[in-house]
């Protein structure tokens, strides 16, 4: 399994994009800087997107994907996520009231975008690979994903999330771990309070991984603070050391091979 890290940031500037993964080219999870990290024979690889929750900076790509898949490849793509999720994708990004609706472009009979919903806690086969939706905290709902190959390669991305994390180990495990890390520990309240990790909760919730699982998987950061991300760099550095894990931030355009 190739994971291929498009967005790896909080927020979009020169050089930095949106959250985006792309797994062996073809599988999408979430769709933040999507689009402008690929070719367009690279985008027309893309047969499938996984969101994680609704929120602007991991859906908004959708739409141009969908564009380019609609307008030059007459392509479907298909979209997976709960049906929570994608009931306000509906009503807003791909609204008809905002630009195209992908959900009746070219047609109703062949629409550029399918939905597709997905239950939590339950297996679902999609490409090939193992899917499992798994519910995390944050301040909207959102499903972290545990994505298996055929060949038992296996990943989890929690998505946005904060402390209680740990909740989902019991459900998973996974060889890589890809978790967020929005800000710094000098803003912990902050953070929790908008569902998100610092180093430190990370910390704790991986020390409660390795007591359950008698293990820790190597561990990438995105979804980063850009501003702190010196800070953000140094913190969880300390955290990799005190574990003694491969805990490491990562970076656009950034390819792990599992
Ligand atoms: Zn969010
Ligand atoms: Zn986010």
């Amino acid at each position: 399994m190739e994971i291929q890290i498009l967005g790896a940031h909080l927020a979009e500037v020169k050089g930095a994009r949106l959250t985006s993964l792309l797994i062996d080219r073809t599988l999408v999870v979430d769709a933040g800087g999507l689009t402008s990290a690929l070719s367009l024979p690279e985008q027309k690889k893309i047969e499938t997107v996984l969101l994680t929750h609704h929120h602007f900076d991991h859906t908004r790509d959708l739409v141009t994907l969908a564009a380019n898949a609609g307008y030059y490849w007459r392509k479907q793509l298909v979209v997976y996520a709960p049906r929570y999720t994608l009931d306000i994708v509906t009503g807003g990004l791909l609204s008809s009231k905002l630009y195209t609706n992908f959900l009746e472009y070219p047609s109703e009979e062949k629409p550029t975008v399918i939905l597709e919903a997905i239950e939590p806690y339950s297996r679902k086969n999609i490409d090939g690979y193992d899917v499992l939706a798994v519910p995390v905290k944050h301040s909207a709902p959102t499903v972290g994903y545990q994505i298996t190959s055929s060949d038992g390669k296996s990943l989890f991305y929690t998505g946005d999330t904060t402390v209680g994390i740990s909740e989902c180990w019991q459900h998973i495990s996974p060889e890589l771990l890809i978790a967020e890390v929005a800000g710094p520990n000098k803003y912990a309240d902050w953070l929790e309070k908008a569902g998100h990790l610092c180093a430190e909760f990370l910390r704790q919730e991986l020390i409660q991984f390795r007591q359950l699982k008698g293990y820790l998987p190597r561990v990438i950061i995105i979804h980063i603070g850009n501003p702190y991300e010196q800070e953000i760099k140094e913190e969880v550095a300390q955290v990799a050391q005190e574990l003694e894990a491969d805990i490491t931030l990562g970076y656009e355009d950034m390819k792990v091979t599992l």
